[in-house]
């Protein structure tokens, strides 16, 4: 009888741990799944802007690649790159019908996850490649900021001349930046700056692009010569109709060049 008893018991055991490790494998699977449904972030937009003044740049003098505090006085002026017509990326979609396309798609694959609006005036952008997701810029132009905010983003700025036109694309969010880059130099549209990440105030891995009519970094520039004037006059222009990339060229909802 006692030998009975003993095999009962040890049954209900397994079946009970069996039962533990059920609900936390169900747990675990249902947590990473909310979790990629969500793969926009909360609240980049609400990094204190004394944080992101105090941003970190790394330029072209840094050799070692050690980062130095970003002052406006101690940045370079953007150095224009001139407009030239360049094979068009593998990527790019036919919805481009420009005569001369300037505004390039800036990764491969991609789903808008969040559109612009007067908190948010940058389109997020995520792939089902995640952080292998390559950035390229939206148009040919010159790196003008590599640096982290205060919530720990790694961004890129490129300063564009387009038609007389200074713009500065914001590409925010990255796992990496490539390993080539520093502030200064020309970049086209089939380069590389980085991978897609979710680094910074983010739920998932995407990119944030904010692309305005301004020139960042710019003491020259009333608009947006430093991080707290670029937001603020994002908002400016979100509510005068001007929606950054939206604006400037088709972007779809979703796209997959492959
Ligand atoms: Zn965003």
């Amino acid at each position: 009888m006692k030998e009975v008893d003993t095999s009962i018991i040890k049954n209900k055991c397994i079946i009970s741990i069996s039962l533990l490790f059920l609900v936390a494998a169900v747990t675990l699977f249902v947590t990473e799944n909310i979790k990629k449904q969500i793969p926009y972030e909360i609240a980049y937009e609400y990094v204190n802007i004394k944080d992101m003044a105090t941003a970190k740049v790394a330029t072209k003098k840094d050799d070692t690649n050690i980062l130095t505090t970003l002052t406006t006085k101690k940045r370079t002026t953007p150095i224009p790159v001139e407009q030239i017509e360049l094979p068009v990326r593998n990527n790019t979609l036919p919805t481009l019908e420009s005569p001369k396309p300037i505004w390039y798609l800036p990764v491969e694959n991609g789903v808008i996850t969040q559109y612009p609006s007067y908190s948010h005036a940058a389109l997020d952008i995520t792939s089902y490649r995640g952080s292998d997701e390559v950035i390229h810029p939206v148009a040919n132009g010159t790196i003008s900021g590599i640096y982290t905010d205060g919530a720990g983003a790694k961004i890129v700025t490129i300063h564009h001349l387009i038609d007389g036109v200074n713009y500065t694309s914001q590409y925010v969010h990255l796992s990496s930046y490539a390993p080539d880059i520093y502030v200064g130099k020309p970049v086209t549209i089939n380069d590389s700056i980085g991978q897609m990440g979710t680094t910074g105030y983010s739920t998932g891995i995407h990119l944030h692009i904010a692309v305005l009519d301004c020139t960042l970094f710019d003491p020259n520039d009333n608009k947006c010569s430093n991080l707290g004037g670029f937001f603020r006059y994002a908002s400016e222009r979100y509510s005068q109709g001007f929606y950054g990339l939206g604006s400037l060229m088709n972007v779809p909802y979703s796209w997959n060049s492959r």
